[in-house]
């Protein structure tokens, strides 16, 4: 039982995070400007006793009263569509903000956790597939996934000078591609757009050919792994991830498979520059140092997040 104070906790993966630990009885302090996050997510959890949301940018000066146990930092804009839309607002949230988290942490003497992104491994080519975390990474430095890639390797980077600098306890999780409910069905990530596209009877549009390929972890096993390397003695970085590998082209048949009227699949031009051609996390550290595994199959998750983003569309 602890106090924790979770910057982005109004997101989609931490509002997930903060029903878990709510539920473990822990404490929380949410820190969200809902630059890209949404009041629905936490609703359910204002008048809780454990629950205290405080509005703030937390890349700007902020002070938190009395004693915390835990900083998780999980703010940043973390679809491509929104970062290609805020990239000022998406390098201070790498940069700045994790600094202020950091000096929270050293403050409070706190233990330090970042959500960290396997867009650090940028487009890795063909013999580091799948990625594990030795791999330096492949980032274009100054393409437009930039803004979001260097961010997250530059919060990594300070994250590890604090650790040896300053003697701060921390943690570092590489995300791959989560989905699940409370994603926003026009944020513009593959699932939510699949999904919200054969919902209205829609064409699905693959970018490029839709060989590429993602992993896809259902949100509460990627809570989980980032719970259990939060509360472990492992520094990380730890990959968490789906190592079931599939291309986007896939993903858009079963998707229609799902939902009786969907539309047609076809094939637009990529909007984004340096769209990584496979994506699967090696989670060997994962399984080994923390007895992680990701439980929820594709079919699965993929059917309570239909069900999600049908009731929100009404
Ligand atoms: P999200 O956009 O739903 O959540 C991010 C939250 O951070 C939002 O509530 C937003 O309002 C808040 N925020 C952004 N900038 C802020 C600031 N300066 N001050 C305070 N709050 C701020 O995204 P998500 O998918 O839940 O991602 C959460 C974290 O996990 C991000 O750090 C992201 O990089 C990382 N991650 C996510 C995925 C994924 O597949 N969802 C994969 C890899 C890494
Ligand atoms: N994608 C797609 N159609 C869409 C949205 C995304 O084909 O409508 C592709 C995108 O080009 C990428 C993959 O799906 O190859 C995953 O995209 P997403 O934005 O969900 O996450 P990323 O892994 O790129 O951060």
């Amino acid at each position: 039982m602890g106090r924790i104070v979770i910057s982005g906790g109004a997101g989609f993966i931490g509002s997930h995070l903060c029903d878990r630990l709510l539920g473990e009885g822990h404490g929380l302090f949410v820190l969200d400007n809902f630059l890209t996050g949404r009041r629905s997510n936490i609703a359910h959890l204002i008048g809780h006793p454990g629950f205290l949301l405080g509005e703030q940018d937390v890349s700007e000066p902020f002070a938190v009263d009395g004693p915390v146990d835990y900083v998780l930092h999980l703010a940043s804009p973390a679809s491509p569509p929104d970062f290609k839309r805020l990239p000022f607002e998406t390098i201070r949230a790498g940069s700045f903000a994790t600094h202020r988290m950091l000096d929270l942490a050293i403050e409070k003497k706190a233990r330090f956790l970042l959500a960290s992104t396997s867009e650090v491994y940028g487009d890795p080519p063909p013999e580091q597939h799948p990625q594990n975390e030795d791999y330096w990474g492949n980032v274009n430095p100054i393409g437009e996934r930039s803004v979001y890639d260097e961010a997250k390797r530059y919060a990594e980077m300070i994250t590890m000078a604090y650790r040896r600098e300053r003697g701060l306890d921390t943690r570092i999780v590489r995300i791959f591609n989560t989905y699940g409910p409370r994603m926003k069905p026009d944020d513009g990530r593959v699932v939510t757009n699949f999904i919200r596209q054969s919902l209205h009877g829609e064409p699905l549009t693959l970018y490029g050919d839709g060989n590429q390929t993602r992993s896809f972890s259902y949100v509460t096993d990627t809570v989980d792994g980032i719970l259990r390397l939060l509360m472990s003695n492992e520094p990380g970085p730890i990959n968490i991830g789906n190592p079931v590998e599939f291309t986007v082209r896939e993903l858009a048949e079963r998707v229609t498979a799902m939902i009786p009227g969907a539309g047609p699949i076809i094939t637009v031009e990529m909007p984004f520059q340096d769209d990584p051609k496979q994506r699967k996390p090696d989670i060997t550290r994962a399984r080994t140092l923390l007895g992680w595994e990701p439980k929820v199959p594709l079919e699965e998750g993929l059917r309570l997040t239909i069900d999600a983003v049908r009731t929100e569309l009404g």
